[in-house]
């Protein structure tokens, strides 16, 4: 059966203080809760001091990037090495935020993809389509694209590794959320890609989560669909309150058993 997962991207926000307070309030609400995985992703700047705090607790460590070589003259950049030293189990890449402003494509994706996994890491790799795209009904087009080319050369052992993150771009941050239907449908079709070029096993056990403008009142309804293993969070994991009600809802609509 599929653990479900729910991260929460911080994007750039919280000093460390900041990020210390919050991951405090997790760690005592969520100490509990074994069936769900729960992953925070801090900026880069948080994440020593959020590692300390979760190492006794079941919260997993994410980054937002990372960068597609071990070390070297790279100014600026971090490798998945660095990650996994600092304590990171998780790493989001392809973010449509990275793709729209620093212009990451699927090749650079697919490097990240790989230099992640060669460190054991676990990507959480986001694709998903526009408003534009949607609306000229391109998005499962769109969506096979990201995936061919984002997954080229990876083997079916190191695909079903992997978490994929469908996010409708429309849908982040805009507080328009996919309706359970619209983002299920897209999750079936991701599954059946995968099932076509990796094997159905992969397909049973690649975990798949929705993310766009998830809040407390949505989630329930979305973790009921079957292809819907769980939720990348961004605006509402910045708050504790709301990040630990909506991990509690996901346990009620997403335990299938
Ligand atoms: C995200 O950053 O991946 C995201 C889905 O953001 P939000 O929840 O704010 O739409």
């Amino acid at each position: 059966m599929r653990r479900p997962i729910i991260a929460g991207n911080w994007k750039m926000n919280k000093t460390i203080s900041e990020a210390i307070n919050l991951v405090n309030s997790l760690k005592r609400e969520l100490y509990m809760i074994e069936d769900i995985e729960v992953v925070v992703c801090p900026p880069f700047t948080a994440l020593t001091e959020v590692s300390e705090v979760i190492e006794t607790s079941n919260i997993r460590l994410g980054a937002q990037n990372v960068f597609y070589e071990q070390e070297g003259a790279f100014t600026g950049e971090i490798s998945p090495k660095m990650l996994k030293d600092v304590g990171c189990v998780y790493v989001i890449i392809g973010h449509s935020e990275r793709r729209r402003y620093l212009g990451e494509t699927d090749e650079i994706v697919n490097r990240k993809i790989k230099a992640a996994l060669e460190q054991g890491l676990v990507p959480i790799v986001c694709i998903g389509e526009s408003l534009e795209e949607r609306e000229q009904g391109d998005t499962f087009e769109v969506v096979k694209t990201q995936m061919e080319k984002g997954f080229k050369g990876l083997r079916a052992e190191e695909v079903v590794k992997l978490v994929i993150a469908y996010e409708p771009i429309w849908a982040i941050g805009t507080g328009k959320t996919a309706t359970p239907f619209q983002a299920e449908e897209v999750h079936r079709f991701i599954r059946e890609q995968i099932e076509k070029v990796y094997g159905r096993e992969v397909a049973l056990l690649i975990r798949i989560q929705y993310g766009g403008s998830v809040k407390p009142g949505n989630i329930k309804e979305l973790m009921e669909q079957e292809d819907i293993d769980g939720a990348l969070v961004g605006g509402a994991s910045l708050d504790s309150s709301s990040f630990i009600e909506i991990v509690k809802k996901a346990r009620e609509g997403g335990l299938r058993g």
